[in-house]
């Protein structure tokens, strides 16, 4: 198996282990709240579905911090502010769904959507229309989920019944995993510029950044020799090898799926606290003064 199978493989574990987590037929992070807390509460993904907490937030119900969701919604929001969005990034079957379906079609057939359309705005666009909804009186929580769409897909799958498929799903999922998945270079086009829960993730990750204390995607430019690995690789296009040869970062866009670290042939990259030896303007976090922030340990 060559670096890039294994690192791939290594990740996809993950996704797997996200999924007996959180979704059914095991929801293991449900039964065990469930069991140990004497939660009330279904063992699906519903239970856990921090869009249904965002939701609540913002209407003003509130959230009991004692039950299901209030637990995983704190620990997966506290978790991005220090470490970064690492549940999109290590455990999300419904995010990573779309990004192995991506690689199974050539990349001659793929658009490169977040070069040509900058995810921000609309991302940004999408959270806020989320979170004002309910207070207008409508709910969009499961209209265009992709959690919902994968517990149904799966549950399709291990059923061998197609028939829980909505028509609504069915458009939901042609967006979700064709469009936005495997004719999108990357195949994170959802998680990109639909999902609120990647969405308040990556803007506390992007906020949690600025403190030295917190865990973040580091840059060593006196490593770098810009050979672009990492930018192929990259499934939400958060780098890039500009035309100069210095490489630039969205860590708005970031996953923290570790890849381009686990690739760079250089250890250019690495995931720590401190300094990130990223430098920001207008947005982009350029590199405009370089400065080594690698300690030797990193080298060997
Ligand atoms: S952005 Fe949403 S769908 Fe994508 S990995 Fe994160 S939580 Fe999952
Ligand atoms: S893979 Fe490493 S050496 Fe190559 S461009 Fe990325 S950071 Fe630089
Ligand atoms: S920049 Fe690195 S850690 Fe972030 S999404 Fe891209 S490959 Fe993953």
């Amino acid at each position: 198996m060559n670096g890039k199978a294994k690192i791939l493989t290594v990740r996809f574990l993950g996704y797997l282990g996200g999924f007996l987590l959180f979704y059914a037929p095991a929801s293991l992070v449900q039964r065990l709240l469930i069991s140990v807390f004497h939660l009330p509460g279904n063992a699906d993904i519903h239970a856990v579905c921090s869009r249904v907490a965002l939701t609540n937030l913002a209407s003003g119900k509130g959230i009991s911090v004692i039950s299901i969701v209030g637990i995983v919604f704190a620990l997966v929001f506290l978790s991005a502010f220090f470490l970064g969005p690492l549940f999109c990034g290590k455990l999300c079957p419904a995010g990573a769904f779309p990004e192995y379906l991506s690689r199974l079609i050539p990349e001659k057939f793929q658009v490169k959507l977040q070069s040509a359309l900058n995810p921000a705005p609309v991302r940004y666009g999408m959270l806020a229309g989320f979170l004002i909804a309910p207070v207008m009186g409508y709910s969009v929580v499961c209209a265009y989920c992709n959690y919902t769409m994968f517990s149904r897909l799966t549950l399709s799958v291990l059923s061998l019944d197609v028939g829980i498929l909505t028509s609504t799903n069915v458009i939901t999922i042609f967006f979700w995993l064709i469009v936005l998945g495997a004719f999108t270079k990357g195949g994170r086009g959802y998680c990109s510029y639909i999902c609120p829960v990647g969405a308040a993730q990556s803007l506390l990750h992007f906020l949690g950044a600025k403190f030295r204390f917190t865990y973040k995607l580091a840059f060593d430019p006196h490593r770098c020799v810009s050979c672009g690995l990492c930018a192929k690789e990259c499934p939400t296009l958060a780098l890039a090898v500009k035309d100069d040869g210095q490489l630039s970062y969205q860590r708005i866009s970031c996953l923290s799926c570790g890849q381009c670290i686990q690739l760079c042939p250089k250890k250019a990259l690495v995931y720590k606290n401190g300094a990130d030896g990223w430098r920001r303007a207008a947005g982009d976090e350029k590199l405009l003064q370089p400065q080594p922030i690698l300690n030797e340990s990193a080298s060997s």
